[in-house]
């Protein structure tokens, strides 16, 4: 199956057959075709560094409202990446983490510590870095309006940013056919 065929919201961890195969089909794309995809790792790294830049208004808020939570969200089918995650990763020059054997979807997040998630938030699945539930959306909106201001601008420009890299890396996929 070609890598085209396989970028879809149905490639899932769980398939490992697809999964493998899109991982190392990946791979191979992003070794052949480096030059034509310079201009996406130049996008993944400016998301990158837009994500980076809303870390502590984020980390902020959460310290206050995760720790009294009584059904902390992060399970671990909100762990794995899917497929947009995948392109950004390697845009990145990263690669996927080994998964863990053995965990269920419904039980708690196989990256997840006393001290919170253990991935770094800039690459995170992305699901991750914009789930507000209504309790820590309170507590931002009930905060100071500038930082909040700034936080919606930079969270708009991640993901105009992120649509567009991932535009231009299916481009490149299917001009190189
Ligand atoms: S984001 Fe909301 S649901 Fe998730 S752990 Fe924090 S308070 Fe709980
Ligand atoms: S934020 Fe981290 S710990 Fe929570 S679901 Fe996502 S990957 Fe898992």
């Amino acid at each position: 199956m070609k890598l085209l065929q396989l970028l879809n919201y149905e490639l899932s961890w769980h398939d490992r057959e697809k999964w493998d195969r899109a991982v190392h089909l990946m791979e191979r794309f992003f070794e052949e075709s480096r030059a034509e995809l310079a201009p996406v790792g130049e996008k993944a790294r400016i998301v990158k560094f837009g994500i980076d830049a809303v870390d502590a208004f984020i980390q902020v808020n959460t310290a206050v409202v995760c720790p009294r939570c009584e059904s902390v969200c992060c399970i671990n089918k909100h762990g794995y990446y899917d497929f947009e995650d995948l392109i950004y990763i390697f845009s990145l020059g990263a690669k996927p983490p080994r998964y863990k054997e053995g965990v269920l979807d419904t039980d708690s997040c196989q990256f997840i510590s006393r001290q919170g998630c253990t991935i770094e938030r800039a690459v995170r699945p992305f699901r991750c870095n914009w789930h507000f539930c209504n309790a820590l959306l309170n507590n931002i909106e009930e905060g100071p309006a500038r930082p909040y201001r700034e936080f919606v601008k930079r969270f708009e420009e991640v993901m105009d940013l992120r649509s567009e890299m991932l535009g231009d890396f299916f481009k490149s996929l299917r001009s190189a056919g």
